[in-house]
């Protein structure tokens, strides 16, 4: 393998990345990570950190998983690609299909439709529920409702139904028709709230008041996160999302429950949905479905809304959306194995008890270090903490010194997650209770350069 330095040089030169602005790239050279064993990633310097963002929240399994390595090995010499396009199918997709089918039972979704990943998901879900309305006779139900602070990926539809401006201002005009309502944030909202089932109780009202004055019928779903992830960890109160699916059924609004992040187990449940005993009318799903070993996504579909797609004798009912690795039989292998390692290591379990360990944590963290505004979680493995630079006035700490904190923590042993004032934290769900620790004093280790 070349030296680090030299392809730190060559990145800088010929490579652009993903969220981030090329020119910080070439003056901040990103971490080189050439290896990963169990928790832990290895970078070209031999520096080895456990791994606190767990890939892209996707590697719930961790690093060394191989009955789904070898499960991708016997795939790709069987059967290395082909498509499921109308004419074809394969087994995996089939197997796969029904294991969704049982995996997702409590939140009633039985058919799944195939994408490379989660914006791909998302997309779909979105076209499907206009197609929807409109083999229903409701033409008229086109636009989306979401949640500012929500991430839903960055094809145009998703991205138009994104609720940070970061995602879409150099990218407008988006999708007309989308519109959002404020995210249940304890922290900062426009109410004054800080108590979190009276602000779940005014985000209710205030998405109720907004499909009213759009007009019901033409609205065509709600899309959520079931714990907003990416918008920096905000877990609503309890009584928020069963509090959306009731305002949706009232008015004919399908709710897309975003799962991207939370199913397969990354709240301590199977999905985010059943945490809050909510059964969706579309889930997306991508990430974790492969373990990040494969890109791979699923849409799953209840069977009403199936069963109006499935009835229809127009022809308007084909599904007229896919993509050339859809149901990838190397990705249904991959994530065929996923869920049965899921199963079998019972991951909720860990992931509700190592989470609860975290979250401790993190408050303890909070009663030592001022410039922690706020901490977030105590759901299953995702957590963060907002950081400030003044507590009473909440003004979010800059640039340089979140970038400290997490050169500290990588130094340290971790590797952390830095979005805008928030570090997330996201690890495999197979941590162990010596990794929470480990995570946790790196991350102190951290702090303490810049408090
Ligand atoms: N929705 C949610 C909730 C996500 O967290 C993400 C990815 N972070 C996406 C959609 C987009 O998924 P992808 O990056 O796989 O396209």
């Amino acid at each position: 393998m070349k030296d680090g330095n030299f392809l730190k040089e060559h990145n800088a030169r010929h490579l652009w990345h993903p969220m981030a602005h090329p020119a910080e790239m070439q003056a901040n050279p990103p971490d080189i990570i050439v290896g990963a064993e169990g928790v832990e990633i290895i970078d070209v310097d031999g520096h080895r950190v456990v791994d606190a963002v767990g890939g892209l929240w996707n590697v719930n399994l961790g690093y060394s998983c191989a009955p789904v390595k070898e499960a991708i090995a016997r795939q790709l010499d069987r059967l290395p690609y082909y498509s499921i396009f109308r004419g074809t199918t394969n087994d995996n997709v089939i197997e796969l299909a029904e294991m969704l089918r049982d995996f997702f039972a409590h939140d009633g979704l039985s058919r799944a439709f195939y994408t490379s990943g989660g914006s791909d998901s998302v997309e779909v879900a979105l076209r499907l529920a206009r197609q929807y309305h409109k083999l229903r006779g409701e033409a008229g139900r086109v636009k989306f409702l979401s949640l500012k602070k929500g991430y839903h990926g960055t094809h145009t539809l998703a991205a138009s139904v994104n609720g940070n401006a970061n995602f879409r201002t150099q990218y407008e005009p988006l999708m007309s028709g989308c519109y959002h309502v404020p995210a249940p944030y304890t922290y900062r909202n426009p109410f004054n709230e800080t108590d979190p089932a009276r602000l779940a109780g005014h985000v209710l009202a205030a998405i109720e008041d907004e499909i009213r004055f759009q007009d019901p019928s033409t609205i065509a779903a709600f899309i959520m996160e079931p714990v907003l992830g990416a918008g920096g960890v905000i877990p609503p109160h309890e009584s928020f999302m069963p509090g959306v699916r009731e305002i949706c059924t009232k008015y004919g609004i399908l709710l897309i429950a975003d799962e991207i992040i939370t199913a397969f187990g990354r709240t301590g449940d199977w999905s985010g949905s059943r945490h809050w005993g909510v059964r969706p009318d579309m889930m997306t799903t991508a990430k974790a479905i492969t373990n990040g070993y494969f890109p791979f996504g699923a849409l799953m579909i209840s069977d009403e809304v199936a069963e109006v797609f499935e009835k229809d004798t127009t022809g308007k009912g084909a599904i007229a959306s896919g993509y050339t690795y859809s149901g990838h039989p190397v990705g249904a292998a991959a994530a065929i194995a996923c869920i049965k390692e899921t199963l079998r290591l019972n991951v909720t379990e860990n992931a509700a008890a190592r989470g609860s360990q975290m979250f401790a944590g993190l408050e303890a963290l909070k009663g030592k270090y001022e410039i922690i505004g706020d901490v977030r979680g105590g759901h299953g493995l995702m957590s963060a903490l907002e950081l400030v630079s003044d507590r009473a006035t909440k003004a979010p700490i800059d640039k340089q010194s979140i970038a400290a904190v997490q050169r500290g923590a990588y130094a340290a042993g971790a590797m952390i997650r830095v979005s805008g004032n928030n570090i997330i934290l996201s690890p495999p769900l197979v941590v162990s209770d010596a990794d929470v620790n480990t995570i946790l004093s790196a991350l102190e280790a951290g702090l303490s350069t810049v408090s």
